[in-house]
């Protein structure tokens, strides 16, 4: 790839090391950065440095937020009796887009996948625990129904159970496989208010 020169090759290897960037798409992203307005290339390199400095996890429900309790946990209108476990903040905001789920989130920041090595220490399961030392009465398990979505689920619910802490699982209304994020909203409510109790 010399034939780009030195900075140009740099560039199109940062670029194809993002997930689902391939060589070609790394190329064609690359001259157009180049081709574009300096100011524009500025904010864009700018934007992505203060997103990686500034986007932490929330102390309380581990999504990412820019301040350290993030506006859902902080928020005295929300049910902190509640807690629907999601996989990641894209499960979260999709369920936010609702507008009709009041209590509290915990975002996972994974799924338990001993295909892919990920065990229940590398997820948030720790932080979920600590919470339901409080004044916890359901939680609502919604992580995807994937294989590992699944797995987690049996998981949490066997460590929650002994708490007497009611344990709920959505609804089948969303698809084998399917992730939460790309499901429309009349599904998702359908599956949270169709919950089962595990
Ligand atoms: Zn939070």
């Amino acid at each position: 790839m010399d034939y780009y020169g030195k900075e140009m090759s740099r560039l199109i290897q940062q670029l194809s090391s993002l997930p689902g960037i391939g060589a070609k798409s790394a190329q064609r992203l690359a001259f157009h950065i180049v081709n574009m307005p300096l100011e524009q290339a500025k904010t864009l390199s700018e934007t992505i440095l203060d997103a990686r400095e500034h986007i932490c996890y929330c102390k309380v429900c581990c999504t990412l937020t820019d301040q350290e309790i993030c506006p859902i946990c902080s928020d005295p209108s929300r049910d902190p009796g509640t807690i629907m476990v999601v996989e990641n903040t894209r499960d979260l905001a999709a369920y936010e887009k609702t507008g009709k789920f009041k209590g509290l989130y915990h975002v996972l920041q994974g799924a338990i996948s001993p295909m892919l090595g990920i065990g229940p220490a590398d997820i948030r399961l720790k932080e979920l625990m600590i919470r339901l030392k409080g004044d916890v009465k359901e939680v609502i398990i919604a992580t995807n129904s994937s294989l590992e979505g699944e797995t987690t689920a049996m998981y949490i619910s066997r460590l929650v159970k002994p708490t007497g802490i009611k344990v709920s699982r959505i609804a089948s209304g969303v698809p084998v496989g399917g992730d939460l994020e790309y499901i429309d909203e009349v599904t998702l409510l359908r599956a949270l208010e169709g919950r089962t109790q595990l």
